[in-house]
């Protein structure tokens, strides 16, 4: 808990706060590529949408602790959403749109939300990517049914309104265009948002924030390591479904009275030349991508890196993926700017390692997101003893010794039990937090992160369960068994690549039966958990590699199709399994 018995409001710190100083200045830039739409809202405008949709939310019941999830593109009226809620003391949820309805209907079933604000459609590349049937869908699939929905309509796709219980947003909003809701003011502790992350279990976690330690957290962030000011503008490119998007697309830059930018597209449409429009436009001074991202412009022109006028720009920070030395190299040499990785994760809503140029100037290494930031006592523990590792350059996995800073998450929505049991161990009368990640710190103390001790895997920045993505490919009817794993890919980091057992095998004899079925099962994952979590491929094997004991040898498969060496084999039951993985990958 930190500053307990205080009360406030993050609405307030984000947007009202800045009105009588910065009102006219930008808060919001929204730029959609995709659609052809520019708009900037000043803080004060800013705060006039956010009232009316918080009218919106007490007009459809919302109260106080009650959730309320967000199924949005990147649009203006997510951002809206988001701040009314916290305005109220309503929980938000936001879900990444890239999610189908399985994985939808999940979060519903675990937030119970009173309300779910969604919108008719994101696009992608030019191509509308509908939502209305998934959120139908996971209603359906959900045992709790949300009272209302409030469908922003983007004219994009149909709506199929439900009767009695979708609203038009746009009517709404006319109704309320000059309600005032103040901020409800909240106990320092009172949960902020919920946001699922994946886990070793197929069930996503829901990590709670809290109030007041993440707006702290948030604004010493924002000049400690991001080195931001008032009056400048952040771009982050992230979504608001993932932490990023939640910390510094929308509250970290707020708080900080920046102008935030909320770009939906990609990063190479209509040109590679897009961001950097954008930093020449809105003399960015600090931007925030991710490594996969800086992977996909090398593969460009390399000339649109030095089209525009960047000079507002101070840095670049990459997170939520390993970046790798050439990626990193590349980047900072076409821009000529500082690149700064840093490390951090869902649960702990900030960064654990960077570079704190705005505490101490330090020279980055790199291939290291840094040192360990201020507030985390990072230590790296051996996976046997439990012992600190103390010696330079030796491997261990990276926890922090309790408590965590603000910021940090409170617990596990709905499950105390479960936050205690997954995160913390006792040792050595220190209670540590694991990150659940392999790392080493070398003589000077800069850490290099080494992979995830669990199922997780990251593909193109986006962090994945194997379970799930396991348990989506096992309800097509011919899966007797699977296995997921997490390959190294030059342009995604990893890629999901899944080996299945048939029942009836006789169905993929062929190469082309085989890739027939492979299209089917993918389009499983697909409509269940968004194409984000497609594996790249499907192998159809007759046994899995398994311990005597039955334990399935993910780390050995994993091994195996990356061409290393798949280590100690003593207790495989039969290690034909594992030949037939590799016959698979090599074939
Ligand atoms: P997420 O919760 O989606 O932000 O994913 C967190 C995980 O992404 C971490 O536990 C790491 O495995 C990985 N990760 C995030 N940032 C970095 C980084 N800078 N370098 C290496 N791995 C990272």
């Amino acid at each position: 808990r930190w500053f307990a018995g205080g009360q406030t409001n993050l609405c307030h710190n984000a947007v009202d706060r800045h009105l009588a100083t910065r009102g006219d200045q930008n808060a919001l830039i929204f730029v959609s590529t995709e659609t052809n739409i520019e708009k900037a809202y000043s803080f004060k405008e800013l705060h006039a949408e956010v009232q009316r949709m918080a009218a919106i939310l007490k007009d459809l019941g919302v109260k106080k602790g009650d959730r309320v999830l967000i199924y949005m593109p990147m649009i203006a009226e997510a951002c809206f959403a988001m701040l009314a809620c916290v305005r109220i003391g309503a929980i938000h949820s936001v879900v990444f749109g890239g999610f189908a309805s399985h994985a939808l209907a999940s979060r519903i079933e675990d937030a119970t939300p009173t309300l779910i604000i969604s919108a008719d459609a994101g696009m992608r590349g030019g191509k509308v990517v509908p939502y209305k049937h998934l959120l139908d869908e996971a209603i359906r699939l959900s045992s709790h049914k949300p009272a209302n929905v409030l469908m922003v309509n983007r004219g994009l796709a149909d709506l199929h309104p439900v009767e009695g219980r979708d609203q038009d947003y746009a009517t709404l909003r006319q109704a309320n265009m000059d309600t005032v809701v103040p901020c409800e003011w909240v106990d320092s502790t009172h949960p902020s948002y919920i946001l699922y992350t994946s886990g070793t279990t197929g069930k996503p976690k829901g990590v709670q924030r809290d109030t007041a330690g993440y707006a702290v957290a948030l604004a010493a962030s924002m000049k400690h390591i991001y080195m931001g000011n008032p009056g400048e503008t952040y771009f982050s490119t992230s979504d608001i479904g993932w932490v990023v998007g939640h910390s510094y697309i929308i509250y970290g830059p707020l708080i900080g009275g920046m102008a935030t930018i909320m770009y939906e597209g990609l990063p190479i449409r209509p040109d590679a030349g897009i961001w950097w429009q954008l930093v020449e436009k809105y003399k960015v001074s600090v931007m925030f991508s991710a490594p996969t991202a800086a992977r996909v412009l090398k593969k460009q022109d390399p000339s649109y890196l030095t089209k525009y006028d960047l000079s507002s720009l101070k840095a670049l920070f990459l997170a939520g993926e390993p970046l790798d030395v050439p990626t990193a190299t590349w980047i900072g040499g076409a821009l000529n700017k500082p690149i700064i990785d840093n490390y951090w994760q869902t649960e702990t809503g900030w960064p654990i390692m960077a570079i704190c140029n705005g505490v101490e100037q330090a020279p980055t290494k790199f291939g290291s997101p840094g040192k360990a930031v201020y507030g985390f006592d990072v230590q790296l523990i051996d996976e046997t003893t439990g012992e600190e590792i103390t010696e330079a350059n030796k491997k261990g996995v990276i926890a922090v010794n309790g408590p965590l800073p603000p910021g940090c998450l409170q617990t596990v929505w709905g499950d105390d039990k479960r936050y205690v049991s997954t995160y913390w161990s006792s040792i050595h009368n220190k209670v540590m937090y694991s990150t659940f990640d392999w790392g080493v710190k070398d003589e000077d103390g800069y850490f290099f992160i080494l992979g995830r001790t669990d199922d997780v895997i990251n593909v193109a920045g986006h962090r994945l369960g194997t379970r799930e993505i396991e348990e989506s490919i096992s309800s097509h009817s011919n899966v007797a068994e699977v296995a997921v794993v997490g390959v190294a890919d030059q342009l995604k980091g990893q890629v999901a690549v899944a080996f299945a057992v048939l029942k009836d095998p006789s169905v993929a004899s062929t190469e082309a039966d085989a890739q027939k079925l492979e299209a089917v099962i993918m389009k499983v994952v697909d409509d269940q958990l968004g194409a984000v979590a497609r594996p790249a491929r499907i192998r159809f094997v007759t046994v899995l590699p398994k311990t005597r004991s039955g334990k399935l040898l993910r780390r050995a498969i994993q091994a195996v199709c990356e061409g290393r060496d798949a280590g100690d084999l003593t207790t495989m039951e039969d290690p034909a399994a594992l030949q037939q993985i590799k016959d698979s990958v090599t074939h």
